[in-house]
């Protein structure tokens, strides 16, 4: 598809909203991060899959403000809020070593991601490099694609 690709400046508050997703074998791995880094993490809002999120809340004491468990949509919440402009961030475990059921909604999760320009770690290491990065608690100015242009471009183009 042929799109404009021009994009407009956004700045990320220095609060940032943390999506936080982990398949079940990667869950642990997740929620000992998050107690690790309860202390950066308690200057943010956080948010999760169902199941990911209560594990979080009630192993680091932060609130964790929870969607549906993944497989029944969670995701999808998630990566709509994306697309509405209202998550900075996406730290999200998924299982190299196991097909899931709803392997769709991670695909697409992850893409949405790409297309607003928001930060993911689908590892610890990258989440190691995020939250030790000077733009975790500062503001971050970065270029999102213009939507409301794009589709002005579209329509032109279907009106010809
Ligand atoms: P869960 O969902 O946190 O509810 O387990 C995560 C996922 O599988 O996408």
């Amino acid at each position: 598809m042929n799109m404009a690709r021009e994009g407009t400046a956004q700045i990320m508050d220095e609060h940032k909203r943390i999506a936080l997703v982990a398949h079940d074998n990667r869950k642990e791995a997740l929620v000992e991060w998050c107690d690790e880094n309860k202390h950066t993490l308690k200057r943010h809002f956080l948010l999760g899959t169902g199941t990911t999120a209560k594990l979080i809340a009630e192993a680091t004491g932060l609130p964790v403000k929870g969607f549906k468990s993944g497989p029944l949509g969670g995701d999808q919440q998630i990566g709509a809020r994306i697309a509405q402009g209202e998550i900075d961030m996406l730290i999200f475990f998924w299982d190299p070593l196991e097909a899931q059921p709803h392997d769709p909604d991670v695909k697409a999760l992850l893409r949405i991601a790409v297309v607003y320009d928001i930060p993911v770690a689908n590892n610890r290491a990258t989440a190691d490099f995020l939250i030790s990065s000077q733009y975790m608690n500062n503001e971050y100015e970065h270029e999102v694609l213009d939507y409301n242009k794009v589709l002005e471009d579209r329509i032109k183009d279907f009106s010809k």
